[in-house]
């Protein structure tokens, strides 16, 4: 059984384009299979929860070098960080919350390619 590419079920879950047959065969697979359904939850309740997120949902505000830090990563090394003033707006906290869940659903893509990769490198499919 070919199971549905962690890439596609990350776009079922983000449900941002217009479904496509690809989409519709997807999804008939992840009603039989219970891993692809298994990841999709998964990774729909991550989108809802990115999509909701709020900083009052975090147990204690991040220290302020947190904040640097990820806007020392985003900007790139050629600037130099900026001393935050204030805390960043809330929209630009929800903004930096949704990378860092996007960071750690791709974190969990890669997981899962390289797990599937040893699999198939255990059955001699691939080297
Ligand atoms: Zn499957």
């Amino acid at each position: 059984m070919t199971h549905v590419e962690s890439a596609h079920l990350v776009e079922l879950a983000l449900r941002n384009a217009t479904p496509t047959d690809a989409d519709a065969e997807a999804l008939l697979h992840v009603e039989r299979c219970d891993r692809c359904r298994d990841e999709l939850r998964m990774l729909t309740r991550v989108v809802a929860a990115a999509r909701t997120a709020q900083l009052v949902d975090l147990p204690t505000a991040p220290p302020e070098r947190v904040w640097q830090r990820i806007s020392r990563d985003v900007s790139g090394p050629p600037n130099p960080p900026r001393p935050p003033a204030s805390a960043p707006d809330p929209g630009r906290r929800v903004l930096l919350a949704l990378l860092a869940l996007a960071a750690a659903a791709g974190i969990a893509v890669a997981h899962r390619y390289l797990h599937e990769r040893s699999e198939l490198s255990q059955r001699g499919v691939v080297r």
